[in-house]
Formats: structure tokens, C-alpha cells, sequence
């Protein structure tokens, strides 16, 4: 038999969901500071090097957002790395384009390595296309590993071979056959800013330059993790440590942050 509650009763419990519903609304609005217009003009700068791929037509839309039992064994991670400046920018979006449940919904994930990543529509969209993270536009550019091995011969002698190496240990991964360029007279400079991790210099400068955490979760991050922020990490975990109230944090971070393998 169901539970009568008190007409009273149910009215005061309204009120205090609806205040309370208020109350972690505004919270959601100023938990982070808007990323700085220059920051913003910084970061796209970056974006528009990177060239365009339609996916029209593919015949498995977002299975390149979704993890396969292989790839979570092999220790894979949807959008990742994911740089704090982009976080931010991300969370900007994310404030401005989705309703306060969604928004909720999202800033609250501090899951570190989910299997499908929270911004895949059931479609297979991307529903932060405008917003996402250089891991995602750099993805299906080239169609075929042999591009992936003949820019790192061409890197050869010019950059450091432990960047090389990097670059073919991930770049391999990123490969699609089943894109279509749309700005083939970008890939030439894009490869080699790849290679010369040149998208990701600047993406550590920014993501270091930014003082983004309020100062009681900075010092908490500073004892817990002996680093003074972090640069790069996945949603999740940067939620963890953004989002949620400090009390949580407190409880919990130092035990995430020990089972943590992609918090840098
Ligand atoms: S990157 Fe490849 S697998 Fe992913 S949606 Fe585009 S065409 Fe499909
Ligand atoms: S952010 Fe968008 S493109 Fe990137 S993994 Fe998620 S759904 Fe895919």
C-alpha cells in the first residue's frame, strides 16, 4: 500500500526540493570561472590547424566513442587526454547549451574511464561537437596506419625520437578508413604539429597558466597529490575534483586519486 503523505507535509518537502533544486542550480553556474575570452580566441586558434573530416555515412556512427571489451581491458579511454583548459571550455558549453538536469547529470560523472563517453547521443552524435577536446577532432584524419608511419619518417632528425615514438604508440589508434577529408591542404602542417606535439605544448601551456581551482581544493590537491594542479585528465576525474562539494572531496578524492591511472 503506498505511503499517504500528508498534504502539509508534501507541500513543505516541495518547497524545500524546489529551493534546494534552486540552490544547486546557481551552484552549477558558478562552480568554475568562464574560461577568460583570450584563453577561449588561444584554444580555438588551436582547433582551426586541425582538418575537417565529415563522417556522413558511416555505417557504425559513435562506435568511436564507446569502448569495446578489448579496448577496456587494453586500458583504453573515451576523449581522453583531456586538457584542463578544455574542461573548462567544455563546462562553459556545457552551462550554456544543455538544461539544468543534463547539466547535473554530466558535471555530476566522475566516473574516470567510462565505457561510452557521457557526450555520445543515442544516435551516435557528439552533443558538445562544437566544444570537443583535440583528442576527438584529431581523430579519423588519416585513413590508413602507412600515413601515420611515413609522417614519423619525415620527422626523423627533427624532433626528439621519444616524441616520435609517442606519436606512433598513439597516433595509430586515431586512425578511421571510413571518414572523408574536407581540408586536405591542412594535413600536412597538422601532421607535423602532431608529431612535434606542438597542439599539445600549447594546450599544457594554457592548462598550467590557468588558476582555475578555488583555493581549498588546490590545497587539497596539492597534499594529496604532491603536484600543484592538474594538467590533464578525463571528465570524470576532473569533476571529481571540480564539481562536487568539498565535503565530498574531501572524503573521497584521495582514495579516487590512488586508484587513478590518467590523472596527471
Ligand atoms: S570516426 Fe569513423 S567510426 Fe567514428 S563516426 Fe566517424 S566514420 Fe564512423
Ligand atoms: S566528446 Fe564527442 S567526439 Fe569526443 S568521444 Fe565524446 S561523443 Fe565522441
Amino acid at each position: 500500500m503506498p505511503l499517504s503523505i500528508p498534504d502539509e507535509t508534501h507541500f513543505t518537502i516541495s518547497t524545500y526540493l524546489k529551493k534546494a533544486q534552486k540552490v544547486s542550480d546557481s551552484l552549477l553556474q558558478i562552480a568554475l570561472p568562464i574560461l577568460p575570452e583570450d584563453m577561449r580566441t588561444r584554444l580555438n586558434a588551436v582547433y582551426a590547424q586541425i582538418p575537417a573530416v565529415s563522417c556522413a555515412g558511416c555505417d557504425t556512427p559513435g562506435s568511436c566513442c564507446e569502448l569495446t571489451d578489448a579496448e577496456y581491458n587494453d586500458d583504453f579511454a573515451t576523449m581522453y587526454p583531456l586538457y584542463a583548459v578544455e574542461y573548462i571550455n567544455i563546462t562553459d558549453y556545457v552551462r550554456a547549451h544543455f538544461d539544468p538536469k543534463k547539466q547535473r547529470e554530466l558535471l555530476n560523472t566522475v566516473e574516470e574511464r567510462p565505457r561510452r563517453c557521457p557526450f555520445l547521443t543515442p544516435e551516435g552524435g557528439c552533443s558538445i561537437h562544437p566544444a570537443r577536446p583535440l583528442t576527438c577532432r584529431t581523430y579519423g584524419i588519416l585513413n590508413q596506419v602507412s600515413q601515420v608511419n611515413a609522417t614519423a619518417e619525415s620527422a626523423r632528425d627533427k624532433v626528439p625520437w621519444q616524441w616520435i615514438s609517442s606519436f606512433l604508440s598513439t597516433e595509430r589508434y586515431t586512425v578511421c578508413p571510413k571518414t572523408k577529408l574536407k581540408e586536405a591542404d591542412k594535413v600536412d602542417a597538422h601532421m607535423q604539429a602532431m608529431v612535434s606535439l606542438e597542439y599539445e605544448r600549447e594546450l599544457i601551456y594554457m592548462s598550467d597558466t590557468l588558476n582555475w581551482l578555488d583555493a581549498d581544493r588546490r590545497e587539497l590537491f596539492q597534499q594529496i597529490t604532491k603536484k600543484t594542479h592538474p594538467t590533464r585528465w578525463t571528465w570524470g576525474g576532473f569533476n571529481a575534483l571540480a564539481q562536487k562539494p568539498l565535503k565530498w572531496v574531501k572524503h573521497h578524492f584521495a582514495n579516487l586519486w590512488k586508484t587513478s591511472f590518467l590523472g596527471e
